[in-house]
This record gives C-alpha cells, sequence and structure tokens, in this order.
C-alpha cells in the first residue's frame, strides 16, 4: 500500500511519502541499538520528566493533533481531541507509577538474598493500525519507553502524518535520539525487520492477518510478540437491565470511531422479552445520528478510513442479506464523495452464516433475539474472537455468571467495553495474547530477572 494521506471525507490526497530505502532503515535501527546502550542507564527520574513533558506537548497541542487524525481517517474531531487527551494521561500513569512498577521484588527463599529484578529487552518493533492511530502508539509507547526499551513505529499506511507527529512529540519532550523512531515502510517489510537482530520483540494492533503472519516471523526467530487483534464483541441485554441506559450506551458502544473499534459492541443479544422494545429504541437512535464532515464538532458519524474498509463491509451486510438477514435500517452506502456507510441494523441472521462470526468493522449492529441468559452466553462465546463483553443486568446472580462464564479479555456489567489505564487491556482466542496497560502492560518487554545470592 503507498504511504499517503486522504481525506477519507472527500478523497482529497493531502499528502504521500516514499517509503525509507533499505540503507535508511538501516541508520535507524544501528540509532536505535545505540539509543538503547546509552539509555538504560538514564534514571527513571529523568524519564518520568521526559514522559511528563510528552504529556504536556499533547494536552498543549491537542487540537492541532487531533485534526491530523480527522484528516487522515475521518475520526469525528470530538473523538480524535479525547484521544489525544487520553494518551497525556497514559504518559503521565507510567511516569508516576513506573518507579512503583519496575521496583525489585523481595522474595523469601532458602538464599541470603533473593528477589526479581526487571530489565528492558531493547528495541522493540510496534506495528500499528489507524484507527485510534495516537492512542494505540503511546499505550504502547508509554510503558515501553518508561521501561528503558526504545521504540520503532511501523505505523498504518494511511496515517503517515500521524506517526510524524508522534516522533516529533517524544523528540521534542527531550527524549534523546533514537529512543523513539517512526519507519515510513509497508507491510512487507515488517518479516526483515523482526528478522534483524537489533530488534528485540515486537507488538501489534491491527487483523489476526497481520497477527498471525508477525507472530509465525517472530516465532522462527524466537523472539517475544504481543497481538492485540480483531473483536466481535457481545452486548448481552437481559430482562432487569436499565433499557434506556442500554439502548443509549448500546449506540455509543457501537458507533464509536466511526464504528471502528476493537472492542466496539458488534452483536446486540437481547432476550425476546424486550428485543423489540429495544430493537426499536436502537433504530430510532440510529436514525437521529448526525452523519457528515467529521471536522464538525456536531458530527455524530463520519466516512469510514478507506475505500477498501468501505467496499468490504458493504461486501459483507449484502451478503448477510443475500443469506437471509433483514435489514431494520440502513443497509447501504451513502449517495456522497468520501466513504461513508449508513447507521445499518441487522436482524435474524441465519443460524450457521458468516455474518453470525465475522468481525464488522464499520456502523453495523448485528441484532440477535435469545430466550434467557443460557442462550445468551452461549451465542455470545461462540465466536473466535474473546476480546471484550458488556453485559446488562440488574440481577447479582445472572452478573456474577456473566463474569464467570463470558470467554474475553474483559467484561463490564453495566457499562460498555472500554479501556482503563490502570486496567491490564488485552484478549484471549482470535483477538490475540498479551496485555497493555496497568502494571501488566509495563512487564510485557522485561527480562523478569530472577536474582538468589547464597
Ligand atoms: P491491518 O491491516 O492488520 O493493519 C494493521 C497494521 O499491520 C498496519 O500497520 C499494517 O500495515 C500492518 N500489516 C498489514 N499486514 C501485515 C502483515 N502481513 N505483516 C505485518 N504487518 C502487517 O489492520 P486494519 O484492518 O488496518 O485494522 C483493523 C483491525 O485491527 C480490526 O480487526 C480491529 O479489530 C483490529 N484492532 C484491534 C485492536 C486491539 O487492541 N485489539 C485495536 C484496534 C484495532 P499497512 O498499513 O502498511 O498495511
Amino acid at each position: 500500500m503507498a504511504i499517503s494521506s486522504i481525506n477519507p471525507a472527500t478523497g482529497e490526497t493531502l499528502k504521500t511519502f516514499t517509503a525509507l530505502t533499505d540503507s535508511e532503515i538501516e541508520t535507524k535501527l544501528e540509532l536505535s541499538k545505540q539509543a538503547f546502550e546509552k539509555g538504560r542507564k538514564t534514571s527513571l527520574s529523568k524519564r518520568a520528566e521526559w514522559m511528563q513533558a510528552a504529556a504536556a506537548l499533547l494536552e498543549q497541542n491537542k487540537a492541532q493533533y487531533a485534526q491530523i487524525m480527522t484528516l487522515e481517517m475521518g475520526k469525528p474531531i470530538q473523538g480524535a481531541i479525547a484521544e489525544v487527551e487520553k494518551c497525556a494521561v497514559v504518559c503521565r500513569y507510567y511516569a508516576e507509577n513506573a518507579a512503583k512498577f519496575l521496583a525489585d521484588v523481595p522474595t523469601f527463599t532458602d538464599a541470603s538474598s533473593s528477589f526479581i529484578r526487571y530489565q528492558p529487552l531493547g528495541a522493540i518493533l510496534a506495528v500499528m493500525p489507524w484507527n485510534f492511530p495516537f492512542w494505540q502508539v503511546f499505550r504502547f509507547a508509554a510503558p515501553a519507553l518508561m521501561a528503558g526499551n526504545v521504540g520503532l513505529l511501523k505505523h498504518a499506511s494511511n496515517v503517515p502524518q500521524c506517526a510524524l507527529a508522534i516522533e516529533d512529540i517524544f523528540t521534542q519532550a527531550g527524549f534523546p535520539p533514537g529512543v523513539f523512531q517512526t519507519l515510513l515502510v509497508g507491510a512487507d517489510k515488517v518479516s526483515d525487520l523482526i528478522n534483524d537482530d537489533r530488534i528485540a520483540a515486537a507488538t501489534l494492533t491491527g487483523s489476526e492477518a497481520a497477527g498471525a503472519s508477525l507472530a509465525a516471523a517472530a516465532g522462527k526467530q524466537i523472539k517475544k510478540v504481543v497481538l492485540e487483534l480483531g473483536g466481535s464483541d457481545p452486548f448481552i441485554v437481559l430482562s432487569s437491565a436499565d433499557l434506556e441506559t442500554a439502548v443509549t450506551t448500546a449506540v455509543k458502544a457501537r458507533m464509536l470511531n466511526n464504528g471502528q473499534s476493537c472492542i466496539a459492541a458488534k452483536r446486540f443479544i437481547v432476550v425476546a422479552e424486550i428485543a423489540d422494545g429495544f430493537g426499536q429504541k436502537l433504530v430510532e437512535k440510529f436514525a437521529a445520528l448526525k452523519v457528515g464532515d467529521p471536522t464538525q464538532l456536531d458530527t455524530d458519524l463520519g466516512p469510514l478510513a478507506t475505500p477498501n474498509i468501505l467496499k468490504d463491509l458493504d461486501y459483507q451486510v449484502s451478503q448477510a442479506v443475500k443469506d437471509g438477514a433483514k435489514v431494520l435500517i440502513g443497509g447501504q452506502k451513502l449517495d456522497r464523495p468520501g466513504n461513508y456507510y449508513e447507521a445499518t441494523i441487522l436482524t435474524d441472521i441465519p443460524p450457521g452464516s458468516p455474518a453470525e462470526k465475522e468481525e464488522f468493522f464499520g456502523p453495523v449492529a448485528l441484532l440477535f433475539k435469545v430466550a434467557n441468559i443460557d442462550e445468551a452466553i452461549k451465542l455470545a462465546n461462540d465466536t473466535p474472537f474473546g476480546l471484550g463483553a458488556s453485559a446488562w443486568t440488574n440481577n447479582g446472580e445472572e452478573s456474577d455468571r456473566l463474569i464467570d462464564e463470558l470467554e474475553a479479555g474483559a467484561v463490564f456489567i453495566n457499562s460498555m467495553v472500554k479501556s482503563d489505564v490502570r486496567m491490564p487491556f488485552g484478549g484471549i482466542k482470535k483477538s490475540g495474547y498479551g496485555r497493555e496497560l496497568g502494571s501488566q502492560g509495563i512487564h510485557e518487554f522485561m527480562n523478569i530477572k530472577t536474582v538468589w545470592v547464597s
């Protein structure tokens, strides 16, 4: 894929970039090696000072960074501003907590002294997606750099201006040259990078296919990998739930980021006695969404990030309809420039059809009617994915069962699924492995060294 910024709301090419040559990549790899060797001796307090400066830059320039994101990938501007603010939060969180997370852990054994020491691994390659082009990078970079690792970012080819802006933030914040670098390269270079001895480990957020490909290359080199992949999160509503709050949250949980979020609620699983009422309210709220220019503050639903995503989503919906699904609202591309798709609800999805299991990466809700909680849990788990799950009930026993039995990296009761810097984030099954955020996130790319002094 060419490395270029194309405005998804208009189709206009904003800027194109030439991919790095092999010798330019070599220079950056060498710089990153030197930066790691020098940088691991810098104190945690110095790193924290730089990380706080990065947070301050994000806060000061949030309007400018948000505009870059919206113009490159079409996210409504309100969401883009919130994303920059959250990046500042993750920088401050690790600046303030790294010393606690990385302190030696004394362990009582028969040694005269024994403890665990956390040490950095080296250069970490981060292969990142376009959908949260700042947040995905910062949630990797803040813990990694505080731990003393160095970062090499291979960002999605449609968000090069975001990638360069992020590199610039870390440089301006004071991190020495080479500690965080952007590599403007296509996906075809990822295997070569993984094979390079100067790269110690890798993280990828993106599709299952990309994750499998990177993990295979890293497996051959015995290199540690964290994978944050797709999801088809259930949103279960049981009869004791507060219906109005559940429906209002359902709209937000499905439409966030124009429907292009890994943890978006995608399958709405509702018990029969309230399913028609839920469906009716959802239709009304989808119809009321303001679709349009994502740079306007009151826009709810903007364009999809690329023409290919639009094409894929349109194909999935038309196949589902061919298989017998019923359209409650939407179901078409919008007849206007840009990659716009209608807010859509599909129901009566035939059991066993692809729509039941696939991820719909856009503003399309799948509505399922079930008899009871047993059927709800069974259907929720009947997917290759296991990222998040949201469930709505005011019954304590039901709540306990949902927490225990839903196969997901996160279960949220009476709330939409969201990431919080203080809690681990990640999936199971085909949604990936490893965790970001919290104390678990900073330990992923560390040598957890056992020290025993006899
Ligand atoms: P994608 O095509 O997999 O792209 C993600 C990144 O991987 C890009 O930098 C891309 O580079 C690179 N890439 C693509 N193919 C590759 C390969 N064979 N080897 C190595 N790298 C490769 O993902 P997407 O379609 O843009 O993003 C949407 C997917 O990401 C959805 O499934 C979504 O659920 C998932 N996602 C998951 C999370 C999470 O935290 N679990 C968060 C956000 C998104 P190019 O752009 O150069 O192709």
